[in-house]
């Protein structure tokens, strides 16, 4: 039996720390973060790299297009072929580009074709509600009822989605299937293999929303032909709030026209041809719209180096190994406190978070807030908590637990109100 000491968390430290790069990373020694699900922290190497973009604008001015370390023009480019070993696709199926929503619309836009009988897309019950709105939108432009239109599979616990259930809905009114990797409250990572191949099977056409899912766990998306991804960065990936995303589109799929044209989607040899007939790149780039953000992708250029440096399969081991100690933790120490821990708990199917059940997770989440542990409040009733393997310790795993066990054994929840704040 082990003694869950502050010791033994950091012994654990000591022996388990290939991958960690919490040296590089700003991180406040007076807090423990565990919300990198939503926003990671900045690092050193990030900051770097946005200095250097703006001493890039500032030296070259326009011809930092195509001078200096890092051409502005070919960058959405290059940090594509550099998210690739984060998916598993091929180098020219990645584009680093736009943000998650709008290529989720650029994505259905271009893939989604409804003929005859196959007029509907189906999604879930859980998805994340920005994926919701813009598929709802995306129907209306092409003259359907979402109402109709929109068929979001049900989860029987609230929690989770049966593989089973998803695949039922598959039916021949299906044109396109839009799910996420990795559900952003319970943490489930989807079966996308299977999915896969079940649409595919029935002649559908299948993508999938991978923000909870890149730089936390492993991708095969071109050996498991889903059709395409997208994404943010700014989540496990560090690249600073509203960074720019990336998306990948399978090369069986070079060819397709975006179904929202712009000129950053040329092939970059004509793109100055300047002619009003567009030659589209042949490869993921093609659903690129406009000028690419350039300090909004900077970071990204060192977060991406960081991740192939230590290699993905490694850091979603290391979070595997982190989240099961935080498990442990949870049912020894807190085994009265009428916590639930209500991501999935074996290995293939949970994310890199924990989600934490219990009917005052507001005033919970508020007071570990006021006790220095930043957790991610779901309301009503759900604390999302991420070791990320990159810069949290076990330490912090254990810090995070005896400061719940005190919230809950002294009642210091009872001093916050149940409301909520406008954001969480
Ligand atoms: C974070 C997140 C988003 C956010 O979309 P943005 O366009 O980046 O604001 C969308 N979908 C899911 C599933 C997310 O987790």
């Amino acid at each position: 039996m082990t003694a869950f000491t502050l010791q033994d968390a950091k012994n654990r430290d000591r022996q388990d720390s290939v991958g960690s790069k919490r040296d590089l990373f700003y991180i406040d020694d007076s807090k423990v973060y565990m919300d990198g699900n939503s926003l990671g922290l900045l690092s050193r190497p990030a900051e770097q790299k946005v200095l250097e973009l703006l001493e890039s604008w500032k030296t070259y001015a326009i011809d930092g297009w195509t001078s200096g370390d890092h051409p502005w023009f070919y960058l959405s480019e290059k940090l594509g072929r550099d998210t690739a070993p984060l998916v598993g696709a091929k180098p020219e199926e990645v584009i680093v580009t736009g943000s998650t929503t709008v290529n989720l619309h650029q994505l259905v836009a271009s893939f989604f074709q409804p003929k005859n009988n196959r007029t509907k897309i189906l999604a879930d019950q859980l998805n994340f509600p920005s994926d919701i709105y813009a598929l709802q939108s995306q129907l209306k432009i092409k003259g359907l009822d979402p109402s109709g239109h929109l068929v979001q599979v049900n989860s029987k616990d609230g929690l989770t989605l049966a593989t089973e259930d998803l695949i039922q809905a598959m039916t021949d009114e299906i044109a396109l299937i839009v799910l996420p990797s990795v559900l952003y409250r319970s943490g489930q990572v989807l079966d996308m293999e299977a999915l896969t191949k079940a649409a595919h099977a029935r002649g559908i056409f299948i993508g999938f929303d991978l923000c909870h899912s890149i730089g936390a766990t492993v991708h095969q998306l071109h050996d498991w032909g889903v059709d395409f991804a997208f994404w943010c960065n700014y989540k496990y990936v560090n690249a600073g709030p509203g960074s720019t995303g990336g998306l990948f589109v399978h090369e069986k799929h070079f060819g397709t026209k975006p179904g929202l044209a712009g000129w950053f989607a040329s092939d970059k040899s004509k793109q100055f041809d300047m002619n009003h007939e567009p030659v589209f790149s042949e490869y993921a780039g093609a659903f690129q719209i406009g000028t690419p953000h350039i300090l909004s992708t900077a970071p990204l250029i060192a977060s991406l180096e960081m991740f192939n440096e230590v290699g993905i399969a490694s850091l979603r081991e290391r979070s595997l190994r982190m989240t099961d100690y935080f498990m442990d933790l949870i049912d020894h120490e807190l085994a009265n406190d009428h916590f639930s821990i209500s991501n999935p708990r074996d290995a293939k199917s949970r994310g890199g978070h924990l989600y934490l059940e219990h009917e005052e997770a507001v005033r919970i989440a508020k007071a570990l807030k006021a006790e220095g542990i930043i957790p991610d409040l779901r309301p009503p009733n759900g604390i999302r908590l991420a070791p990320v393997p990159l810069y949290n310790t076990y330490e912090d795993i254990f810090i995070t637990v005896q400061r719940l066990k005190e919230i809950m054994s002294e009642c210091k929840y009872e001093r916050f109100s149940s409301t909520r704040e406008v954001v969480s």
